[in-house]
């Protein structure tokens, strides 16, 4: 779907329904607007209940001051004005108070975007801005200062968060990403140190090769069509349950291919395509090394062709960027599932792959699943997460994120106790 044909007030409505509905501002709390190109603003409003909000609620400010719309603009209007008047570059803003970027604007501390390749991409330069009280025209200062020398995102200090840029779409993606920064740092920091991605080594992820050549397929098999379905099935699940964001994370499955049985086909994901809006025409077929012509895939693309040459048994393929999971990636604590029977059983050990290996031919990794091990970590970058069929992949990456999480939450209240040797061997036998 083609978001910036939307009215800006369907626009509004429908990235508030996101914010809400993940958590990200309460009833009362947050404000969205985007900047027409006549100057108008058109922004949510005063007073509102942001889970019933509806098109006919947005207000719109026209500049010379006259409102438009049934209910008062939302009180914080004077901060929005302030900042499309010092960044002309920005067409929409995002303001609310997701609790973990709350934490850290309590904390006075602006969470590391370095953690991963792509967060540092999406979310811009990140500044602070003192504290001011909420609606007033020397909180719009303050902020509109901060972006004016140069930030995309402005911590607000103990109040919450505010991005800006050049349409609602990529100010929701720095919101959002920002906000799994912080998540995945809250949950990492429990485990020990993190470890940041230099510039050199963030450098290294925007180096994948050249580009795939194209083909053009004579015919969609039903199979293909099934599983282009069942693909974007998989990605909405995995979004609406915050194990992707709108930018990060990929899914692809293995094609028997009807004419060509030796052939190594697989449908892969897109690059650049918000996952919330995925659909099956956006999904791309790869077949021996060539891509669809007029599609993108992934950028992982190579690393998921050499899985498929290398291990004839796997069908499906998921990377993803899962909170806790990625807290273990990000830190050098060892993700130990010989904990409770499920996650060994489903995810059995899993390895910690050292940064880079997944941006050359992906060979190296190939190697490691061929060896029977389902489940890896990336290193500063995401989980990856195999299995016969898509569904089987997709457990493995919520039985893993689920394990992570309760491993995670103990380090709270206790000593982490793992299940005996014995018992670990009684699993294998009946179970591996
Ligand atoms: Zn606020």
């Amino acid at each position: 779907m083609k978001f910036s044909l939307l009215h800006p007030r369907d626009q509004l409505v429908t990235v508030m329904e996101r914010i809400y509905g993940f958590g990200m501002t309460t009833t009362s709390g947050g404000n969205l607007s985007i900047l027409d190109e006549n100057g108008d603003i058109w922004i949510t409003p005063a007073g509102v209940d942001k889970g019933n909000l509806t098109a006919g609620d947005i207000v719109c400010v026209k500049p010379d001051g006259t409102l438009i719309g049934p209910h008062k603009p939302s009180s914080e209007y004077p901060f929005h004005r302030a900042i499309y008047a010092r960044r002309p570059d920005f067409r929409a803003i995002v303001h609310a108070h997701p609790a973990a970027l709350v934490a850290f604007s309590i904390a006075r501390k602006i969470p590391n975007t370095s953690i991963i390749p792509q967060a540092h991409a999406v979310c811009g330069q990140v500044g602070y801005a003192p504290y001011r009280l909420p609606g007033s025209e020397a909180l719009g200062a303050v902020i509109a200062d901060t972006f004016e020398a140069g930030f995309d995102v402005v911590l607000l200090e103990n109040h919450g968060v505010v991005t800006g840029a050049e349409s609602l779409p990529a100010a929701f993606q720095r919101f959002e990403t920002l906000d799994f920064c912080a998540r995945t740092l809250i949950r990492a920091e429990t485990l020990g140190e993190v470890r940041s991605l230099t510039r050199e080594e963030i450098a290294k992820s925007r180096k994948r090769g050249k580009k795939l050549t194209t083909f053009k397929p004579k015919f969609h098999s039903s199979c293909e069509r099934e599983l282009r379905q069942k693909i974007v099935d998989i990605v909405r699940r995995a979004y609406a349950q915050q194990l992707m964001t709108s930018t990060e994370g990929t899914v692809s499955a293995r094609v028997p291919d009807i004419c060509e049985p030796d052939a190594v086909s697989f449908l892969i994901t897109p690059y650049g395509v918000d996952r919330f809006y995925l659909d099956i025409d956006d999904i791309v077929l790869i077949r021996n090394g060539e891509r669809e012509r007029r599609k993108k895939p992934s950028r992982a693309v190579r690393l998921h062709q050499a899985i498929y040459e290398a291990c004839p048994e796997i069908g499906a393929v998921i990377t993803a960027q899962s909170p806790n999971a990625t807290a273990y990636s990000i830190t050098q604590r060892e993700f130990d599932t010989r904990t409770i029977p499920e996650s060994y059983i489903v995810l059995r050990d899993i390895p910690l792959i050292p940064y880079g290996a997944q941006f050359g031919s992906g060979k190296k990794i190939a190697k490691r699943l061929a060896t029977n091990i389902p489940v890896i970590l990336l290193q500063n970058d995401a989980i990856l997460t195999t299995g016969a069929t898509l569904l089987q992949a997709f457990d493995r990456l919520e039985v893993a994120e689920f394990s992570a999480k309760a491993l995670i939450d103990t380090t709270h209240i206790g000593k982490m106790i793992p299940i005996g040797e014995e018992e670990v061997k009684e699993i294998e036998e009946k179970f591996l």
